[in-house]
């Protein structure tokens, strides 16, 4: 028989009354969700719900995480884009990223920590220490895939800006030697309908 841990988890679901996990201000997305995604065919669906958030500050990065919509009940507050309320869940469960799976345990590279206080599944329920040790494990790849991301993220955001303003210098230009060949034929149509003589007197 397994021992058990002193820690107890179990998600409530639907029966959830705080919505801890999907009102908290920010859920995070890594590059590893977009790989998983993109492996079980759901990117394209998922991505209109992911948004980049921008520096505001010089310590800030920038920050993949899951759009917002205000909560019908409470409209000063906001949520997760992707949760339902009327049945109190998750409309992209089985592929949603890992700052979810692991949630409310997190990692910060030496030590597991609750991220929320509000969790009403933390305490209730009790759990193996094996499963402890896989939630663990979790915790730590979430980590390790949000610091990588955070480190990466800048690099792949550059090379895009690049090559938008490259792309963007190239469609003016063309449009400007466009604009100028319309000019010079339409000076010259003009000159054919009203042509003059050497001196510029009419003929
Ligand atoms: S992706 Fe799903 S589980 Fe994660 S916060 Fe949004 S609604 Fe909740």
């Amino acid at each position: 028989m397994s021992e058990k841990s002193k820690y107890n988890f179990k998600c409530l679901e639907q029966k959830c009354t705080t919505k801890a996990c999907h009102i908290r201000p920010q859920v995070t997305v890594t590059l590893g969700d977009l790989g998983r995604w993109t492996a079980q065919g759901y990117l394209m669906n998922i991505i209109p719900g992911v948004s980049m958030k921008m520096p505001t500050s010089e310590e800030d990065g920038l920050v993949l995480e899951m759009a917002r919509k205000p909560l019908e009940e409470k409209p000063e507050s906001t949520c997760c884009i992707f949760y339902n309320e009327k049945a109190n869940g998750c409309e992209i469960r089985y592929s949603r990223p890992i700052s979810c799976r692991t949630y409310p345990l997190e990692f910060n590279g030496e030590k597991y920590y609750l991220s929320s206080k509000d969790c009403p599944g933390v305490g209730h329920g009790e759990i193996s220490k094996e499963v402890l040790q896989a939630a663990r494990n979790l915790a730590e790849q979430e980590y390790k895939e949000r610091t990588e991301t955070d480190a990466t993220l800048p690099a792949i955001y550059s090379i895009i800006m690049t090559e938008l303003i490259r792309q963007s210098a190239e469609a003016m230009k063309k449009r400007s030697e466009d604009e100028k060949k319309e000019q010079d034929t339409s000076k010259s149509e003009k000159s054919d309908e009203n042509p003059t003589t050497e001196n510029g007197k009419d003929t």
